[in-house]
């Protein structure tokens, strides 16, 4: 039997720039400054010159980067947040972080973002935040949710933890949101070597307040100004960062070209294929196929060795950890109904053409057996 292919793997795309990798570590080490120096400054700036926003603040990881912009939103507890359920649960547990309530709404089943009617409709005087996930690297669409935040008066916070390069109208989809999250955790698009995030934002009030929060309140002094937190991005992590944004771009195209193939290897199956609009630049971060019977799917992947994933099988308002809410099965009919037919195909740039064509085969003899 040939070896499998596992649902991710970073280690033979590392391979292709170790040296780099190793020297910037080293760089570091040698330099006698591990936290909030000229690293974590440099890779600041390249971040927000590639995402095309102004400022960046350099966090622990993409969660914090949450709590933080939500902390700087002036999101306080007791107040309503309006997500969806379909997300990696960080994106609630930030909410919750702070004390604030989460407020799910349902999804479009196509696209399988924030549904901009569902918002409409459940957007409510209590509301304080909106905060969009651009989920599987596909933009939300921010259009028509910055419209509706606009008409409340409420801002909009974007989870980009899945979106690194992604954009929508041609534009980052940094540009659209008060400030944008990022997560470099290791399976991202562009993932550190452990733990890290990144808030970026156009404001310079906004960026002074989260480069306060981030370290205790201070102000370049030692005095707290205001209660902040310790989340800090380390000079070793913006130092690989700094090498690996240097290789994102190759790392889309190679995500791009494998989708493209899976688009077309399985287009004529009746598997459902992940949809991306003429107007949308998918970042790829997943490549999210629908099956009724994704449960055999699933069981012949496993026979043959093909690894797979499901982001996520059970919907957060479905969690044992958020029933107090109150949400049912059937609050959210769209989020639900994917959950039970999402499943997720290995792509990542170090997956190879062979792999590739075995993935296909795979999925076209699994969804007819
Ligand atoms: C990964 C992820 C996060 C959290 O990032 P961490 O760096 O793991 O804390 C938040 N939201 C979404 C949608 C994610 O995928």
């Amino acid at each position: 039997m040939p070896e499998s292919v596992p649902a991710f793997d970073y280690l033979r795309e590392l391979a292709t720039y170790r040296p780099e990798v190793d020297a910037a570590i080293h760089r570091v080490l040698d330099s006698g400054l591990l936290i909030l120096g000229p690293e974590v400054a440099a890779f600041e700036r390249e971040f927000a010159a590639a995402v095309d926003a102004k400022y960046a603040i350099g966090v622990a990881s993409g969660t914090d980067a949450l709590i933080l912009a939500l902390r700087a939103m002036g999101i306080q507890a007791g107040q309503e947040v309006i997500t969806v359920a379909n997300t990696a649960v960080p994106t609630v547990s930030a909410i919750g972080a702070i004390g604030a309530i989460p407020q799910f709404v349902d999804i479009d089943a196509k696209t399988l973002q924030m549904c901009p009617a569902s918002l409409k409709r459940e957007i409510r005087a209590t509301t304080r935040c909106i905060l969009p996930v651009h989920l599987h690297g596909h933009p939300a669409n921010m259009v028509a949710i910055e419209q509706i935040a606009e008409a409340a008066a409420v801002p909009v916070i974007g989870d980009c933890a899945q979106a690194h390069m992604a954009a929508l109208d041609g534009k980052s989809v940094a540009s659209f949101a008060s400030i944008n999250c990022y997560s470099f955790y290791p399976t991202k698009n562009l993932g550190c070597l452990g733990d890290g995030g990144m808030c970026v934002t156009d404001c310079s009030e906004l960026a002074s307040q989260l480069i306060e929060l981030r370290q205790y309140g201070f102000r370049g002094d030692r005095t707290s100004h205001r209660e902040g937190v310790c989340s800090r991005l380390d000079e070793v992590q913006a130092a690989v960062l700094r090498v690996r944004l240097r290789h994102l771009e190759c790392g889309q195209a190679r995500r791009l070209a494998i989708a493209q193939r899976y688009l077309s290897a399985l287009a004529d199956t009746d598997i459902v294929l992940p949809s991306s609009a003429e107007n949308v630049k998918h970042a790829w971060h997943q490549f999210v196929i629908r099956s009724p019977r994704r449960p055999e799917l699933c069981a012949y992947l496993q026979q043959v060795g093909i690894g797979y994933g499901v982001h996520y099988p059970l919907p957060i308002h479905l969690m044992p950890a958020y029933q107090a809410l109150g949400y049912k099965r059937g609050s959210l009919p769209n989020c639900e109904l994917a959950a039970d037919q999402i499943l997720s195909l290995p792509i990542y740039p170090g997956l190879c053409d062979e792999q590739v064509d075995r993935v296909i085969a795979g999925v076209r003899e699994g969804a007819r057996s």
